[in-house]
């Protein structure tokens, strides 16, 4: 059953291959024309004759091959156009690899231009393989040919033997393969010898450059390079839209599909999804990267759901060239450096995010000082986002009691009373054995895509139970294996509904991804592989830490997943570790550590998640991140970090106790660095409470010390802004710390154990939930509880009552609503998660 299910799956890919694209030209016709011993006869795709490629009597060293050409007016209708070479090959015998170059040459005099080389699969078994490379044609005037020189190179005595057949030349379907053509701009970058001057004494001397189409994203992105510049020197500078077919001459910076990108094959449309490039070229400097078409303002000043990779080469330009920083969100956050002098020599630089998913959950504080606004603006500043949605699972049939519990209860799961789950508690359970449940759950992902043409997931997962009102029906108790527990019990059963629900989807869209979390008993992998586009949500909920329990735990999660062959993802908990016994308000999460965990699964996650801390220092929750202060750094080495894997982390804190305070540079520094080592030096083996953090972790002396280096770099920024500002939220931000401290070396940490005596009733009282009848009045009532501290002031009010009565013991539970809780919220009305 499972490698039928496998071979499903890569049918599935297949399908995206075969896409039927306009053809350019078809080279069959033409091989018959060739001489005889270039050709096979017998062994062929669909129609004799197939070119062969035979390295017998073939010189060690020699290129064995054929050049597929299209000339003049083909060749020039090509110009800016995205283009595939596809080709069936069949390996009989030998080693050598098959590859190409796409060539393009301009008349007069024939002169190469632009080259791209490319290699491809040696495939196996004894079939014919369809195999494509793309190629975007640079918008040349006087394009004299286009061509690919395709074959292998012989090497040693050994025969190499492979057929070729139905080469063709066709438009690519779409662009996201092709790779940054800067080729041609690098090699054109060679001739600029003398620096090209943007800022001279205070003097601007270039203008922006934004396309005649231009685009919300080119808008966005020329305004956000203007509004840094001129903060930077002090002037304004002008934006010049160009005319239709009139191009703009520099000193300029072009943003997005200016005349000048067209030339070089550069225009947002061509370029991978949120991948950047920053390129001189003679007078000019191009800064375009890989947008979304038609993407909206308020998408692309949102962090999720566009590619917006003009954008980001306005960022990177902006933190390259113009040393711009974005600690904070705010006002108080950027750090422009004054520019009096600014002059480039060559200058080409391109990259594409690490992980395709960057975000952090519970992101926007309450601060009244900093809008909503400017803390989303942070986070786009920073490339925090997605080109494609959200990957993130969650429980997914949430609205089912609703929509089918009268019509269809045979859909949901059936209990251990004999009835179908088909009331809302715990959110959606259905019978997941059921076909016509799988039928309708690939309908209804089908219709969600189709709404949304740009959401790239949907998530497929039961409610939340752990198994408790999982289907008892014969089918669904089949690929359950109990000697999994916990973690891996209904592995196999939910993991295999997923993986048809994504084969269903992939059937008619192979490039959405059904999505799941690995999570209560299928939280291991199942027995076999995934489809190729099942996507992996991984909970990943200890401290982000650097020691080794913690990386191995990881570790062992993302090599048992990797084997699945399904898209990985990660959700991060850097809250736990802050809201664990009678730890608020303690410092838990450090930049150093984040990177030694992100090393362990670069390259194997696709994108990752942050969940911020949503407890406050008094333990009180909210729906936004608290104690923003704490994670502000973090947040900022994480983006970089998620943007290129291999940054320097050191470098990054470097510029920033300096550039971001100034006087107190050196007092800050040491408070960050000396609360990473505490911690790093920190023993967990009982674990992360009240007593490893306020006693040997950040004992009392420390606390001290720590928050002096606060104060005094306060004192330091006196009178000098904005660095005072800083330093004073910094403070400000700490508080929660010193005073956590104060509480736990004051009070000490009390047991409460409260011995009662419980009284013998006379009727057994209803149980009904409401302890206020005949019967109760003679029960034990205990009021007054404190937590397990007896630390922090109970903000709800709890008691409990018991009674014996006819020998059964009677236990009644009385609790109110804290009172900043104005309403009580049941496990059946949750999305996100379930909280009382
Ligand atoms: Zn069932």
């Amino acid at each position: 059953m499972f490698s039928k299910l496998h071979l499903l799956g890569a049918l599935a890919l297949s399908l995206t291959c075969l896409a039927q694209t306009e053809l350019i030209r078809d080279f069959k016709g033409g091989l018959a024309k060739l001489p005889q011993e270039k050709l096979s006869t017998e062994v062929f795709d669909q129609k004799s004759p197939a070119l062969k490629l035979d390295s017998s009597g073939v010189k060690s060293g020699q290129f064995v091959g054929h050049t597929f050409y299209v000339y003049q007016e083909a060749a020039q209708a090509l110009r800016g156009k995205t283009i595939e070479f596809r080709i069936k090959t069949k390996h009989v015998a030998g080693n050598a690899a098959l590859g190409g170059t796409f060539r393009v040459a301009t008349s007069p005099g024939n002169e190469l231009r632009v080259t791209r080389s490319f290699s491809l699969n040696t495939p196996v078994g004894d079939q014919f393989q369809e195999q494509s490379a793309t190629f975007t044609v640079p918008n040349l005037d006087n394009i004299a040919h286009v061509n690919v020189q395709f074959g292998f190179r012989q090497q040693g005595e050994e025969q190499n033997l492979w057929i070729i057949d139905e080469p063709q030349f066709r438009y690519a379907e779409n662009s996201s393969s092709v790779q940054l053509p800067t080729d041609i701009l690098g090699l054109s970058a060679l001739l600029d010898k003398e620096p090209l001057v943007l800022v001279e004494d205070g003097k601007v001397k270039f203008s922006i450059v934004i396309p005649a189409a231009a685009d919300p994203i080119a808008k966005l992105a020329a305004e956000e390079l203007q509004l840094h510049c001129q903060l930077a020197v002090g002037t304004e500078i002008p934006i010049r839209q160009e005319a239709d077919g009139q191009e703009i001459s520099g000193p300029a910076i072009h943003v997005g599909g200016t005349m000048l990108a067209q030339k070089f094959a550069l225009q947002p449309v061509n370029l991978p999804p949120e991948s950047w490039l920053i390129a001189r070229n003679g007078e000019n400097i191009i800064l375009t990267g890989g947008d979304t078409p038609g993407a909206t303002y308020n998408q692309a000043t949102s962090t999720r759901g566009v590619a917006t990779g003009t954008l980001y080469a306005v960022y990177e330009f902006l933190e390259r060239t113009f040393g711009v920083r974005w600690y904070w969100p705010g006002k108080y956050g950027t750090v422009v450096p004054p520019a009096a002098n600014v002059k480039v020599t060559r200058l080409l630089q391109t990259g594409t995010p690490s992980y395709s998913t960057r975000g952090f959950l519970y992101s926007i504080p309450r601060d009244p000082e900093i809008s909503t606004a400017e803390f989303t603006r942070w986070y786009r500043r920073n490339r925090v986002g997605s080109a494609h949605g959200n990957p993130l699972a969650n429980h997914s049939f949430n609205a089912w009691p609703k929509k089918f519990g009268a019509s269809h209860p045979e859909y949901f799961a059936l209990q251990v009373d004999g009835r179908r789950k088909t009331d809302e508690v715990a959110g959606g359970h259905v019978c997941l054995s059921n076909p016509e449940v799988l039928k309708e759950t690939i309908r209804e992902k089908l219709e969600y895509f189709e709404k949304n043409p740009g959401a790239g997931f949907a998530s497929v997962m039961p409610g939340d139970s752990f198994g408790l009102y999982r289907c008892i029906c014969e089918d669904c108790q089949k690929p359950l294996q109990p000697e999994r527990a916990p973690a891996g019990t209904a592995s196999n059963l939910v993991w295999g509904f997923v993986n048809k629900v994504a084969l269903g989807v992939a059937e008619k869209m192979p490039d959405r991804y059904i999505t799941c979390c690995a999570y209560g008993d299928y939280r291991q992998r199942p027995d076999f592989p995934l489809a190729s586009n099942v996507a992996v949500t991984l909970c990943y909920s200890a401290q982000p830490r650097s020691d080794q329990i913690s990386k191995n735990k990881w570790r062992a999660m993302l090599d048992e997943w990797r084997q699945t062959g399904a898209a990985l993802y990660i959700w991060e908990y850097w809250n736990n570790s802050r809201y664990s016994r009678g730890v608020y308000g303690a410092p838990a999460v450090f930049p150093r550590h984040l990177q030694e965990f992100m090393r362990l699964d670069q390259g194997q996650v696709r994108g990752r998640a942050m969940e911020l801390s949503n407890i406050d220092g008094d333990g009180v929750s909210f729906s936004y991140w608290t104690d923003w202060i704490y994670d502000a750094l973090n947040v900022y080495v994480v983006s970089h970090l998620m943007n290129d894997i291999n940054c320097d982390v050191e470098k990054l804190l470097d510029e920033y106790y300096p550039a971001f305070y100034g006087p107190a540079a050196v007092p800050m520094r040491q408070f960050h660095d000396e609360l990473e080592l505490a911690w790093t030096r920190g023993n967990y083996s009982d674990g992360w409470n009240w007593e490893t953090c306020w006693v040997k972790t950040y004992p009392p002396e420390f606390v001290d010390r720590m928050m002096a280096l606060l104060r005094q770099s306060v004192e330091l920024c006196a009178g000098q802004e904005p660095y005072l500002k800083r330093a004073q939220k910094t403070l400000a931000g700490y508080l929660p710390f010193e005073r956590n401290s104060f509480l736990f070396r004051e009070k000490k940490s009390q047991t409460n154990a409260p011995k009662i005596t419980v009284p013998q009733g006379t009727a057994k009282p209803l149980l009904d939930g409401r302890p206020d009848e005949e019967a109760w009045q003679k029960a034990a009532v205990i009021g007054n509880f404190c937590d397990s501290y007896n630390i922090y002031e109970q903000k709800a009010g709890t008691e409990m009552r018991f009674l014996v009565a006819e020998g059964t013991l009677f236990v009644a539970v009385s609790a109110t609503i804290p009172p900043e809780r104005n309403e009580i919220k049941w496990a059946d009305d949750l999305g996100e998660r379930d909280s009382l």
